[in-house]
């Protein structure tokens, strides 16, 4: 195997193709706008319709968990007041999700091959063309 799960585990938190490592996992100078391939290695990013679903709860999930949570917490100590507590969850409500969306991604990408590394071109026998992956 020519990609090693550590190497995934690394591109996906570079937010990096997870077969070659090339950083153009999104366009270049837009925040939200994924290649759906990867532009060195012709690797599929958007692989089906709703593919990408669990990275969207993923970034749900960290909202809450790593935000809104901690907020909630603050509140009922009483260190912040009910006001101010709500202004910041509903301000982190919108800047998290979208800082972290790049993330959710890239870690969704990297969860599906840190699972089945085998399905990367680069660690298959056979060569598959560019802009191809297990499923076309
Ligand atoms: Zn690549």
């Amino acid at each position: 195997m020519s990609v090693t799960r550590s190497q995934i585990i690394s591109r996906g938190f570079r937010i990096h193709c997870p077969n070659c490592g090339s950083p153009g996992l999104f366009k270049e100078g837009k925040w939200f706008t994924l290649n759906r391939s990867c532009t060195r290695c012709g690797l599929r990013f958007e692989r089906d319709e709703g593919g990408f679903l669990g990275a969207i709860s993923l970034n749900y999930g960290v909202t809450v968990v790593c935000f809104l949570v901690p907020i909630l917490v603050l509140y009922l100590k009483g260190i912040l007041s009910g006001f101010t507590a709500s202004l910041i969850a509903g301000i982190g409500a919108i800047l998290v999700p979208m800082l972290f969306y790049r993330h959710s991604r890239s870690f969704w990408l990297m969860n599906y091959y840190l699972v089945l590394p085998q399905h990367l071109p680069a660690n298959r026998s056979e060569p598959v063309p560019p802009g191809q992956d297990e499923n076309s």
